[in-house]
């Protein structure tokens, strides 16, 4: 009898197994590593020029930058401060896998680092299929992007352990729902933390920042917090 092992499964826990070693990798440098999924124009690459000038003086952050192609978003990332950004370009691949985060975790000095911030690639469907070993899966919506994605995607909305809501500063010019949105949000995740912000005013920022702050492993976490 032929026994039969679909290939996505095999391929997912490959991937397992190679998160749990990036995952022994980061706890052993004393690295905290956020993974950051959104729809491509939400502002996953905004967030990180805004998060970045809020923590340097107090951590050293890295960044790896996943896309199809080119470096736009990893060069975005070391003018806004990153000690080191690393640029995986996937080859025309829609998510980032432990297999690529392990080899960006090849090219940085972990020793000299506090914090990590993946930006994946923009797609609100397979990323959140592929753990990559991170401590802490962010998803980023926007406004723009309607009311209507938790509905639609919710996949991305169940994994996660925190929500962004960027754009807000759009929400008078478009129509929005956020009671629907939010319902949507609280039905695939209950008591998701949820932060509402607008990466182009700054409002908002400073809930984030907190959330980013009060979630470093005991060994990263900086004197005062
Ligand atoms: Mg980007
Ligand atoms: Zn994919």
């Amino acid at each position: 009898m032929t026994k039969r092992v679909p290939v996505v499964e095999k391929l997912l826990s490959a991937n397992d197994r190679l998160a749990q070693e990036n995952r022994a990798r980061l706890d052993e440098a004393g690295v905290f590593a956020v993974n950051l999924m959104a729809s491509p124009g939400a502002g996953k690459t905004s967030l990180i020029e805004q998060t970045l000038p809020r923590l340097t003086e107090r951590l050293r952050v890295a960044v790896v930058d996943g896309d199809i192609a080119t470096s736009i978003d990893a060069d975005r990332a070391a003018q806004a401060g990153a000690v080191a950004s690393v640029q995986i370009n996937t080859g025309g691949e829609c998510h980032l896998d432990a297999v690529m985060l392990h080899q960006a975790l090849g090219q940085l000095d972990l020793g000299q680092i506090d914090l990590l911030l993946v930006e994946n690639v923009g797609n609100l469907v397979c990323p959140a299929t592929f753990a990559l070993g991170t401590h802490k899966s962010v998803l980023i919506a926007s406004v723009p992007e309607g009311d209507d994605k938790p509905y639609k995607y919710p996949g991305m909305y169940r994994g996660v352990d925190a929500l962004v809501i960027n754009k807000i500063d759009l929400l008078p010019y478009i129509p929005f729902d956020m009671d629907y949105f939010r319902r949507g949000v609280e039905a695939l995740n209950p008591g998701l933390v949820t932060f509402p912000l607008s990466c182009k005013t700054g409002e908002g920022l400073d809930a984030w920042i907190e959330w980013l702050l009060h979630n470093l492993t005991p060994t990263t976490r900086p004197p005062d917090h």
